[in-house]
């Protein structure tokens, strides 16, 4: 029998034969993310935080999109506009449910203008169409920072920071359900925190009152093949969440 798109992807993910739990083995094999949630430990949402803004994060926050894409196309508050060939400000639908955060653009991105477009970029492509998702279409991609670090190196807390202010505004405009923060860089700066990508994923955390979960970069899985299918719990997990914002059901179980 001919194996199907869905079938395709997930060994492209390295997820096919479906992966089973343990605990679930000899029971009904799932082709659909199955109900993780339940099981899962969550953290209770937190009030949205006052936080005193600076003139510039002020003067940011204020931006419509026109506004907001034409401020980081010349951005230079930082040293990585002196390496960048263009900024990379983020794709997809502005009004998308989803999205997804990444650390910053690599050599391809820094090209081409976009997001993830290059290996990490096709394997995020292959996540998202796991769960039934495609770029662009409800979905967000953005990044922690906006300039390609040179050498691919993760950004400075003092990059992050300049940038933050945009990553914010883009997040207040496109008011996502579930924002997905990718990898180590993404996490520590949007939940303010050094813990590992283990010690965060498998939980619900909140962003400025949006649910948010964690999962690992792209890039890091496509050197780390054991680890797609934590990847591909979170994935589910995700799934799971959504589903319960979209009916008006709490992220969480109280
Ligand atoms: N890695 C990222 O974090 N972002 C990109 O845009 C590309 C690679």
């Amino acid at each position: 029998m001919e194996p199907s798109r869905r079938e395709l992807i997930l060994k492209e993910l390295g997820l096919f034969p479906l992966w089973v739990r343990r605990d679930r083995m000899g029971a009904q094999t799932r082709t659909l993310p199955g109900p993780v949630l339940d099981e899962l430990p969550v953290t209770a949402p937190p009030a949205i935080p006052v936080i005193a803004r600076d003139d510039r994060t002020a003067r940011i926050l204020q931006l419509d999109w026109a506004g907001l894409k034409q401020i980081v196309k010349s951005c230079s508050d930082c040293a990585l506009h002196k390496g960048r060939k263009q900024t990379v400000f983020g794709v997809g639908d502005e009004n998308a449910d989803w999205l997804f955060v990444g650390e910053g653009p690599g050599a391809e991105e820094d090209q081409r203008g976009e997001p993830f477009v290059g290996q990490a970029g096709r394997l995020l492509d292959n996540m998202l169409a796991s769960i039934g998702l495609t770029r662009g279409v409800d979905t967000y991609i953005a990044n922690v920072v906006k300039c390609r670090p040179p050498g691919n190196r993760t950004p400075e807390p003092s990059e992050a920071a300049q940038c933050e202010p945009y990553l914010l505004r883009q997040i207040q405009l496109i008011r996502p359900k579930l924002i997905i923060a990718l990898g180590k860089t993404a996490a520590s700066n949007l939940l303010r925190t050094d813990s590992s990508i283990a010690g965060l994923r498998g939980r619900l955390h909140h962003f400025e009152g949006t649910p948010l979960i964690v999962t690992y970069h792209p890039a890091y899985l496509l050197r780390n093949l054991v680890d797609k299918a934590k990847a591909w719990e979170d994935l589910c997990f995700a799934v799971e969440t959504m589903a319960r914002l979209k009916a008006g059901q709490p992220a969480q179980m109280s």
